[in-house]
């Protein structure tokens, strides 16, 4: 979860990936090099700069806006939006939950585009006024934009999941076979296709003219096609995972090792005969740590008779575990984010059963073969 915090707005915290830097400096130069240097009367040297950081300053706080307006029709419709996560061209609202209609699913998804096309509006009404040109650069400047926020809503209804459009999709589809699932599978599809498109386009464009657009097309093409598919695999697991706790499909009883127990015992009574990466290790009945192969191949061979597992494992305080009653989806997120094949369950300082990735992908395959 990299980001920098960038500030709290109406209780949600807004978070600029280190990638957007990258695009901010992009712009600003581009502008600064290209743009405002062509636009009539020219502008150039420090004062381009100036506009350029300005520009970008100003489609920032648009793409911004944007976000916070999806964040808070969803919160109207009780979704919670801890997070907006501004990233390359755009950003990301996140929810912590779908939204519980397809309605409400489009009042969400619309609101960002709307906004997107109404700050158009209000900075194309500025320039008609004549105000900015008070100021050298300011009608290329609002111009710049205006048509920037033009382009930020066309292509946020782009029908790709999760792009707004693809939501919108989403949601039709939704109310129309009743599954959240089976809409946003289709929706993810149109999410890869519309990507792909992109990538295509974006190499045609790199080819033809060598121009950083084709790159930029590529970058998001590939982007949308990965946060399609993952969207998708996210909502089958936990649909497929729903209601299951980690007591109904833990393995016990478990294989424990005392932690007096030498190495050598480890070694000959444990790793040779049972494949394993690790031992749970329990003093008395209580859970008293974990002890992996590399951590016992660590000690020279001819220290294994006098060492206690003690001495090497990894002290329970120090270690994750899970409570009979939690739930697997979480469980599983705990295993991929600690890089773990397996995690002890834990009741009440008692070793109650092991839960293994395999444990959860039996139960998920059963699951899915049975259709239910
Ligand atoms: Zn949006």
């Amino acid at each position: 979860m990299r980001g920098l915090n960038v500030m709290r707005i109406a209780g949600i915290r807004v978070t600029v990936d280190p990638s957007w830097l990258i695009i901010f400096f992009l712009v600003v130069w581009s502008l600064a090099t290209g743009y405002f240097p062509e636009a009539r009367p020219p502008i150039e040297g420090r004062a381009a700069w100036a506009l350029g950081v300005a520009a970008a300053l100003l489609l920032f706080g648009s793409v911004l806006v944007h976000e916070l307006s999806h964040a808070l029709v969803a919160r109207r419709a009780g979704v919670v939006v801890p997070r907006i996560r501004l990233f390359l061209f755009g950003g990301v609202s996140e929810m912590t939950s779908e939204p519980p209609d397809p309605r409400s699913e489009v009042r969400i998804a619309a609101a960002g585009p709307l906004i997107s096309f109404a700050l158009a509006g209000v900075f194309y009404a500025i320039v008609e006024s004549g105000l900015p040109s008070l100021a050298p650069g300011g009608g290329p400047l609002l111009e710049y934009v205006a048509a920037l926020n033009v382009v930020l809503g066309l292509f946020n209804l782009l029908p790709g999941f999760p792009l707004d459009g693809g939501r919108i999709l989403r949601a039709w589809l939704w109310s129309r076979s009743g599954s959240l699932l089976k809409a946003t599978r289709w929706a993810g599809r149109a999410g890869s296709t519309v990507g792909f498109g992109l990538m295509g386009l974006g190499l045609f464009e790199l080819i033809r003219g060598g121009s950083l657009g084709g790159l930029w097309l590529m970058v998001i093409g590939v982007f949308l096609h990965q946060a399609a598919s993952s969207a998708y695999e996210v909502l089958l697991l936990q649909d497929t995972l729903a209601g299951c706790r980690v007591r109904q499909i833990m393995t016990q009883p478990v294989v424990a090792v005392p932690d007096h127990a030498s190495l050598e015992e480890l070694a000959r009574d444990y790793f040779f005969r049972h494949p394993r990466g690790s031992f749970p290790v329990v003093s008395g009945g209580n859970f008293a740590g974990m002890v992996s192969l590399e951590q016992m191949k660590d000690v020279p061979r001819d220290d294994w008779g006098r060492t206690p597992v003690r001495q090497v494992m990894t002290p329970g305080a120090q270690v994750r575990r899970l409570g009979p009653e939690d739930d697997c989806v979480m469980a599983l997120q705990a295993m991929v984010r600690d890089e773990v094949g397996r995690l002890p369950v834990v009741e009440e300082g008692h070793l109650v059963g092991i839960l293994s990735r395999r444990d959860v992908m039996r139960l998920l395959k059963i699951r899915s073969d049975l259709g239910s």
